[in-house]
């Protein structure tokens, strides 16, 4: 494909993204879902719509749209797989270490903490990005059922 304009730096805005009933698929399965799959859980989902879809299309759909900021993409850390979000503003995860469910949280950090780290730090906080790490409501509620029937 040729590169129009020279533009090289250029991010694809959402109008150039040609939806196709392929690309149509892939973002309609990221915006209905709450739990951050992964690219080859979105591949499952779009199969279940679309027949025939291949891989390496739903793969570089998904790099598009995150691409245009129709979907945001989510790095747990080495050795997770990428998951996707359709939630693209600001906003903290809670992931759960025990069956690796992903969920929104939209508590924000507390304003006093944030100035004391830029007070000790002298860094200037231009935004954050929070992962907690833990147990989900219902790992948490199988831990203690375990630990009360030892
Ligand atoms: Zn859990
Ligand atoms: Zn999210």
């Amino acid at each position: 494909m040729p590169v129009v304009g020279g533009d090289s730096g250029g991010s694809v805005s959402a109008s150039a993204l040609r939806l196709t009933p392929q690309r149509r698929a892939v973002l309609d399965v990221v915006a209905e879902s709450d739990d951050h799959p992964t690219a080859g859980q979105v591949l499952d989902r779009v199969r279940e719509r679309v027949e025939g879809v291949g891989a390496a299309t739903v793969y570089r759909t998904l790099a598009l749209l995150v691409e245009s900021g129709q979907v945001a993409e989510l790095r747990l850390g080495q050795g997770q797989a990428l998951r996707y979000d359709h939630t693209v503003y600001r906003h903290d995860h809670l992931v759960c270490t025990a069956c690796g469910q992903v969920q929104d949280t939209h508590v924000q950090l507390d304003a006093g903490a944030l100035a004391e780290l830029e007070e000790k730090t002298s860094f200037t906080v231009a935004g954050y990005d929070v992962q907690l790490h833990g147990r989900c409501a219902r790992c948490a509620a199988q831990d203690n059922a375990k630990e009360s029937a030892q």
